[in-house]
């Protein structure tokens, strides 16, 4: 059997561990290509000599020499910075786990698609900020994109041997994050270790503070309409605090197909990793009699605006989604920093929005990587500017 080249971009977060655990179960199955991480280069460097990767990748220029120190004597390339996450994004690979966290993951996965490469897609902030771009690069190039977020994951198995003309309605499911039931006076007081407690998924620091402002969930609204070319009315989203069903699609004739399972992103990863087969993984199996019942209701886009401002977005169009992305990336920077409260995010967002789409029409510009990165900047300037804070 031919060895799979496979990279993971991200390889240090929550994703790319469990990226890591599928394929050193399977190792010899594997070519690894190369992995990339941040500041933990310990890790990186562990990971690179466990699987015998040919490059390893800092996205930290100063953390360089730390990653050449923990790599001497084994043969194993290091480099840092941007432009070296896209040279081993270039590196000729079967597939790629993107699994950066925000608007960085976007030029690799696009290296990577120009040349062949299957883009297995944690990062979701790409097809926010590029949807368009990237899904148009990967018809050009015949390459396939696979969802890795559990829902899309989910939503891409019920579509198994359907057409998407007869898709009425696609319903993402959303845990509601740990303030669930607060109120609005509640959600002004929460702090940063509140945020920080999922109730079901255990994830990377910012995917669990976005999922508790359900700005996570406005993402994966935009995700949706760009993977799966559906129109913004076609998608819903349940509140489902146990996150068992992941995702469902209706279809015209009245059918609705739930995907369910533990919450373990190993079965989304594992998903696509073998696509299009199916293989043994190891997540734990359901026990639907144990469970008992499934709890279902109605998000509340009073309390939780990110939902309401995604539907605009998607209304805007252009590089709206690139500026949305880079305004809750910088709003959750200085959440993180506690120099925001909790539902300043969310106002801040908004105004950055509204500023950028006037005058000259968000909607209408064109979406390259360029211009991405351009609205990108500016959005994260404008967030600063309009934070008051330094
Ligand atoms: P994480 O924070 O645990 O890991 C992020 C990885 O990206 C790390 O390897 C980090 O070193 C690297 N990184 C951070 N900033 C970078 C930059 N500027 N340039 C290059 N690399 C950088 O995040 P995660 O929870 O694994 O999430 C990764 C992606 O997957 C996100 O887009 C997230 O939305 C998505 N996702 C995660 C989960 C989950 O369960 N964790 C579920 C669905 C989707
Ligand atoms: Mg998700």
């Amino acid at each position: 059997m031919t060895m799979r080249r496979v990279s993971i971009f991200g390889s240090t977060g929550s994703i790319g561990q469990s990226t890591i655990d599928l394929i050193r179960r399977d190792a010899q199955s594997y070519d690894v290509v190369a992995l990339t991480g941040g500041a933990n280069v310990d890790l990186l460097a562990h990971d690179a000599r466990a699987l015998c990767a040919e490059v390893a990748v800092t996205c930290y220029e100063d953390r360089l020499p730390a990653l050449r120190d923990a790599l001497a004597g084994t043969g194993i390339e290091a480099a840092a910075g941007e432009a070296a996450l896209v040279e081993a994004a270039a590196r000729p690979a079967d597939w790629i786990m993107s699994a950066i966290v925000g608007a960085a993951g976007l030029a690799p996965g696009m290296t990577a698609l120009a040349q062949g490469t299957t883009l297995a897609l944690a990062n979701k902030e790409s097809l926010v900020t590029a949807g368009p771009l990237l899904m148009e690069t990967a018809k050009a190039h015949g390459t396939k994109v696979l969802p890795v977020d559990s829902e899309h994951s989910a939503v891409f198995q019920a579509l198994v041997g359907e057409d998407i003309q007869s898709v009425e309605r696609i319903i993402i499911t959303a845990s509601g994050g740990p303030f669930r039931d607060w109120s609005h006076a509640q959600l002004e007081q929460a702090t940063l270790s509140q945020a920080l407690k999922h109730p079901s998924w255990d994830m990377g620091q910012r995917i669990t503070i976005d999922s508790a402002s359900m700005f996570n969930k406005a993402l994966e609204i935009i995700e949706t309409k760009e993977f799966f070319g559906v129109v913004p009315a076609q998608i819903e989203v349940l509140v489902h605090p146990g996150s068992t069903v992941h995702a469902l699609v209706g279809f015209c004739d009245g059918a609705l197909m739930a995907h369910l399972g533990v919450p373990d992103m190993r079965h989304a990863i594992g998903y696509a990793l073998h696509h299009p087969d199916r293989r043994m993984l190891p997540v734990a199996r359901l026990d639907l009699a144990a469970l008992g019942t499934l709890h279902f209701e109605a998000p509340d886009e009073r309390r939780f605006p990110a939902l309401r401002l995604a539907r605009e977005v998607m209304e805007t169009g252009g590089l709206a989604g690139a500026v949305f992305n880079a305004a809750k990336e910088a709003a959750l920077d200085l959440f993180i920093a506690e120099k925001i409260a909790f539902t300043d995010m969310a106002i801040l967002v908004e105004r950055v929005l509204a500023e950028m789409s006037s005058g000259v029409g968000l909607g209408k510009g064109s979406i390259t990587l360029d211009t991405v990165r351009e609205s990108d900047s500016e959005a994260r300037a404008r967030v600063f500017e309009a934070s008051g804070t330094n």
